[in-house]
């Protein structure tokens, strides 16, 4: 195995950090393309900077984003945080007490790592369902995530959400629901109600995820427990402050439901475009996703040698995509935890400026150079560390 540890996963996210910023310096903005999806804009006014530069930043912004924000998540109260897992945290740390126990539903395994992580830290024990009918709470539940899509945007139907909630409601268990990227392709794409619409006590979304803001968690839902989790997220320095929540504001009054819909009908070509090459490909609902057991699979069909782990086979090929093509994908520059799948996410803005065609010809030419340095460690060390 290539990457063990945590570290190992820092140091190959600080390696692609390092090809983009050469990438810059050599070529420029234009030398690369972002297509994870994860745009980190910030999109503040000229007008907003004089703002910042004195008190009135908090006093308009945290004003600004309460309307904005219910607009985007239902719900009566609203707290800007730093990422989403901040939120995560904060709920936790604001409901759950040592021995209790973490319940979380979510339409395939595995969770953001922030939910059992946040479990762990206040001795909570965590438990995971991903089929509906094993979903169940015990008398020390104190609180329930569902996620609305996950990281490879597998996306929870309306009936099981429905149905988590109705079964935490008769317990009066509190739902969180994690809608990092649910926020906007449940409602938007799949039309699905806002989470606290159908019942959830708090939401949570990250604010880059398609759509063009900066990485941020916005939370909303009922007075009463988000003072609670207010509260605990000022105690540990959780909460975004006035400059990310400017950017968070103007984003929200930028979101455009249109981008999300195109990418929606664009990527039955990118998959058709893939598909000679790569038979296990997926469509998601922005784009497409290889994940490392295709990979591997297809190095198997050709009979290519390799001890590689197949996670360890799709950031090899996320890091080639990178080096070689200029192509960004998560696996490349994920935090520790991220989902190993290579997904091309056409709600990018980077989109715009590459072709299906171009995309499929670079995920060849990568699959090539990986076929030929799988059976080799130093090589593919240095694809991934160097
Ligand atoms: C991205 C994501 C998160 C974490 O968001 P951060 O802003 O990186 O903390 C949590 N849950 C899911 C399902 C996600 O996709």
């Amino acid at each position: 195995m290539l990457t063990n540890s945590i570290i190992d996963e820092v140091n190959r996210r600080e390696a692609a950090l390092r090809v983009i910023k050469s990438i810059l310096q050599t070529k420029g903005r234009k030398g690369f393309y972002d297509l994870t999806g994860l745009a980190g804009g910030f999109p503040i006014l000229s007008e907003d900077k004089a703002l910042l530069e004195t008190y009135a930043g908090p006093a308009v912004f945290d004003d600004a984003i309460q309307t904005v924000g219910k607009i985007h998540l239902g719900g009566d109260k609203v707290l800007a945080l730093n990422r989403t897992s901040s939120g995560i945290l904060a709920s936790v740390l604001a409901i759950v007490k040592p021995g209790d126990e973490v319940a979380h539903y979510l339409p395939k395994s595995p969770a953001h790592p922030s939910i059992p992580r946040s479990a762990e830290l206040v001795g909570a024990s965590y438990i995971e369902f991903d089929k509906i009918e094993e979903f169940k709470v015990e008398d020390n539940t104190s609180l329930v995530f569902i996620t609305g899509s996950t990281m490879d945007h597998e996306i929870i139907t309306q009936e099981d959400f429905r149905r988590v909630i109705e079964i935490c409601k008769a317990k009066n268990i509190p739902v969180a629901v994690d809608d990092a990227s649910g926020a906007r392709l449940r409602t938007i794409v799949y039309r699905q109600p806002r989470a606290i619409d159908m019942g959830a006590d708090i939401a949570i979304t990250s604010t880059d995820k398609l759509m063009d803001g900066p990485r941020g968690g916005l939370m909303s839902g009922k007075g009463e427990i988000m003072q609670l989790v207010k509260s605990k997220a000022h105690q540990f320095g959780l909460e975004a402050q006035a400059p990310l929540v400017a950017a968070m504001v103007r984003a929200l009054e930028n979101l455009s439901p249109e981008k999300i819909l195109m990418a929606f009908s664009a990527k039955h070509e990118l998959k058709e475009a893939l598909n000679n090459q790569f038979s296990m490909v997926k469509e998601t609902p922005t784009g497409i996703m290889l994940t490392p057991e295709a990979i591997e699979f297809e190095l198997r069909q050709i009979e290519t040698e390799t001890d590689l782990e197949s996670d360890d086979l799709a950031y090899l090929f996320a890091m080639i995509l990178l080096r070689d093509h200029g192509i960004i994908t998560i696996p490349a520059v994920g935090m520790p935890g991220a989902s190993a799948a290579i997904r091309i996410d056409l709600a990018a803005n980077d989109a715009e400026r590459i072709g299906s065609k171009e995309i499929a010809e670079a995920f060849k030419k990568t699959f090539t150079k990986l076929q030929s340095v799988a059976n080799n460690e130093e090589e593919s060390k240095k694809i991934l560390y160097s």
